[in-house]
């Protein structure tokens, strides 16, 4: 099956992607943005700490979601499939903690898959992207409402907007995308991983296109 990193700027769908190989091919999603939210939606202490960094649009401290990842990893319903880190790394010193990880595990990368789309649509998805408070669902309304306003079709949960995807905030993220995160790129190119594809279109369209470059890469 193999153990993927998607990579790109928010907004890029790389959790929509990412939710869809979950369903059809039975991967792990680990998603460091859903696990921090739990946390502050559940109070937890470490909530609390990464509240004001995530609503800020900032990233949280790299050692801080290396143990994260590091957790979820060892967990035994993980054992024998694939993987799919979604939003994680974010930098490359997050990187080097999860080769770290990875190698204590005796797990490989297969590639690393590079989610390109142009700023504008960024910040328009961005913008009109809603989630279920519940379910955790993801929606837009400009290319997939729900069908009824404010309702998860799925759950029937609470529609909302993420604190940080208003558009001050989604700027915000698109910048830290740019100092913090496009390093990646070298970095994964230079070790022979990393995979483009460009998602500038509809989901079904986009997941095709990455189908066929996993297709290259299994
Ligand atoms: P998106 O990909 O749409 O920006 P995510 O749900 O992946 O959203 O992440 C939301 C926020 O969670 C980030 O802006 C950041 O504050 C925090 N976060 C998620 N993953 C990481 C990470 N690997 N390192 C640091 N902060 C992270």
């Amino acid at each position: 099956m193999g153990n993927f990193i998607f990579l790109g700027p928010p907004g890029a769908g790389k959790g929509t992607m990412a939710a869809i190989l979950t369903q059809e091919c039975g991967y792990a999603h680990i998603s460091t943005g859903d696990i921090l939210r739990a946390e502050i939606k559940q109070g937890t202490e470490l909530g609390r700490q990464v509240k004001q960094c995530i609503e800020g649009g900032h990233l949280v401290p790299d050692e801080l979601v290396a143990e994260i990842v590091a957790d979820r990893l060892a967990e035994p319903e993980l054992a024998g499939k694939g993987l799919v880190l979604d939003g994680y790394p974010r930098t490359v010193p997050q990187a080097q903690l999860l080769e770290a990880t990875l190698a204590k595990i005796g797990l490989e990368l297969s590639a690393v898959v590079l989610f390109e789309v142009g700023q504008d649509l960024l910040l328009k998805r961005l913008t009109s992207r809603r989630v279920c408070s519940a379910c955790r669902a993801v929606y837009n309304l400009v290319y997939g409402p729900p069908r009824q306003e404010g309702v998860c079709d799925a759950c029937g949960g609470e529609v909302i907007q993420r604190a940080d995807d208003s558009l001050e905030t989604a700027r915000e993220r698109l910048e830290v995308y740019e100092e913090q995160t496009k390093p990646l790129i070298r970095y994964y190119q230079g070790k022979g991983l990393l995979v483009r594809v460009l998602a500038n279109q509809d989901k079904d369209m986009n997941f095709l296109a990455l189908r066929e470059a996993l297709k290259a890469k299994l």
